[in-house]
């Protein structure tokens, strides 16, 4: 329970209605895009301005209260859960464009902006802002810098952190600060851009944010190569990359994933492929021929088994937008999905899912594997049901091993869903223990009283590592 002084005070700032503690707005930010976690608030307020912000967490602070600031609560790495209790901060009354530079190709938002409303703005405007996660019609610009999410798009263009330059922030106790700015070029200290880029909000409320944006391309073509072979999909990818062609985007489905999208869009996808990639290539319209033209080739050399080219931008979309609701489409099979996303070098995308193959098998669970293969990216995704606690402990287990395999591989724990509550445990697998102890530095300066954001990214306790057994 919080004190009624805070409350009142919080109330105060923001104004009667947009500070709540009913039953329905507390168990309604008790969780988020994370399946099996929750736990209650004991407030909820939504600010207006980075001077609410401000006093918010002024007040936070006098009184030690925890806080999470929350997008749209899409993120699938439980970042949003207050686990602690205390205040969420919901951020979607600050959703203003408050600027696009059309000299200097910028654009300045307030952080609680729906992602594919502002990139349908600036596209509007003859701009460009590429990245694009699947979860852009509802996920939030802040939701996506805390993350540092990727998209469709990453392989050519580059994640969310690529595009930030320059932002506003509030710190723990109330203090604003601005960092970068409208600067392709700026070594002025630390860069604290890029260190509150994937903070998870742990370090500071990210209030206003300067994008940079580029010019859009003139063209676009988009392919499928279905393989039989995975081996051959996998190939594919490297020898693309290999030949220097950065297609814009350069997507995995595996057999699970083929099969549910098809149920779920009616492309009419072979269901005997064991993978299929989706290829998109922009830019001017001679080289996106060019470059099809030798994808093309390459699938050929690759054996693939069929190789569609999308007719028109109508088909191309519902390409794209089949892949993009492959998490949903897992999502009818069963009550609850687990979603990860393992990330190796791509070079080892085959090995890697034929490893997760192995692992689903041993552990007796349904995964089904989609992702950017360009980036190396995958997402194996679990099926199963929340209330058959065996099952969920054998889906556990197997995700452990997946992370392990990971890791093993070169890889991270990781690529853009951020470490949140539920990889916090296997961090240290990656970044070591002195890595842990610069990060619980950084965490100590910014935020000395642990106010931000309580239990993320840094466990109580680290996962012993297990011994994959190959048998
Ligand atoms: C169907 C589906 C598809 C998805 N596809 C992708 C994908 O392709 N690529 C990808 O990277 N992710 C993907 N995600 C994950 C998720 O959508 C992203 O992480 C997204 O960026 C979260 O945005 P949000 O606004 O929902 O943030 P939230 O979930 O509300 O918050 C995420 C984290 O950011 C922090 N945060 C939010 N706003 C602020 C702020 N203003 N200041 C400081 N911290 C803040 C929160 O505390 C939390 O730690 C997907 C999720 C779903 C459900």
């Amino acid at each position: 329970m919080l004190d009624t002084k805070l409350t009142q005070r919080l109330r105060q700032i923001v104004g009667e209605k947009f500070y709540r503690d009913d039953q329905e707005a507390l168990v309604a930010h008790s969780y988020d895009g994370t399946p099996m976690l929750q736990s209650l608030p004991d407030g909820v307020v939504y600010p207006a301005n980075t001077a609410q912000v401000s006093e918010i967490m002024k007040a936070l602070a006098e009184y030690r209260v925890p806080v999470v600031s929350r997008g749209s609560g899409s993120n699938l790495c439980g970042g949003t859960v207050p686990v602690e209790g205390g205040i969420v901060m919901v951020m979607h009354r600050m959703n203003r464009i408050l600027e696009v530079d059309m000299e200097n190709l910028t654009a300045t938002v307030q952080t609680g902006i729906i992602t594919a409303e502002f990139t349908a703005h600036v596209e509007s405007l003859g701009l460009f802002y590429p990245p694009d996660p699947s979860s852009m019609k509802i996920s939030t610009i802040g939701g996506n810098i805390a993350e540092c999410s990727g998209g469709l798009r990453g392989l050519k263009y580059g994640t969310t952190k690529d595009y930030v330059i320059g932002l506003e922030a509030v710190l723990a106790n109330g203090e604003i600060i601005r960092t970068g700015g409208k600067l392709m070029k700026d070594v002025a200290g630390y860069d604290l851009t890029k260190l509150l880029v994937g903070s998870e909000g742990t370090l500071a409320i990210i209030t206003e944010a300067i994008l940079k944006l580029v010019p859009p391309p003139s063209s676009k073509k988009t392919m499928l190569a279905m393989f039989k072979d995975l081996y051959g999909a996998a190939r594919t990818v490297s020898r693309i990359i290999e030949m220097k062609i950065i297609p814009a985007t350069l997507e995995f489905m595996d057999n699970p994933t083929i099969r549910v999208v098809d149920d779920f869009a009616k492309l009419g996808l072979p269901l005997d492929m064991e993978a299929i990639l989706l290829i998109e290539q922009d830019g001017d319209p001679e080289t996106v021929e060019r470059d099809i033209e030798r994808i093309r080739e390459i699938c050929e050399f690759e054996k693939a088994d069929r190789i569609d080219v999308a007719e028109n931008r109508e088909h191309a979309e519902k390409l794209l937008t089949a892949r993009r609701s492959a998490f949903t489409a897992l999502a009818r099979l069963k009550p609850t999905t687990i979603l990860e996303d393992a990330t190796v070098p791509r070079s080892r995308i085959a090995d890697m899912v034929l490893r997760i193959n192995d692992i689903a098998k041993k552990y007796d669970v349904s995964i089904a594997t989609f992702g950017h293969a360009g980036d190396g990216n995958l997402h194996p995704t679990a099926t199963t049901d929340a209330r058959d606690h065996e099952e969920i402990h054998r889906v556990e287990q197997a995700f452990e091993e997946i992370f392990e395999a990971a890791i093993e591989l070169g890889g991270t724990i990781t690529g853009e869903h951020g470490v949140g509550l539920v990889k916090a445990p296997f961090l240290e697998w990656k970044i070591g223990a002195a890595g842990m102890e610069v990060m619980r530095g950084i965490k100590q300066a910014f935020d000395p009283n642990n106010l931000l954001n309580p239990g993320k990214i840094f466990a109580k306790e680290t996962r012993k590592r297990v011994v994959i057994d190959r048998g």
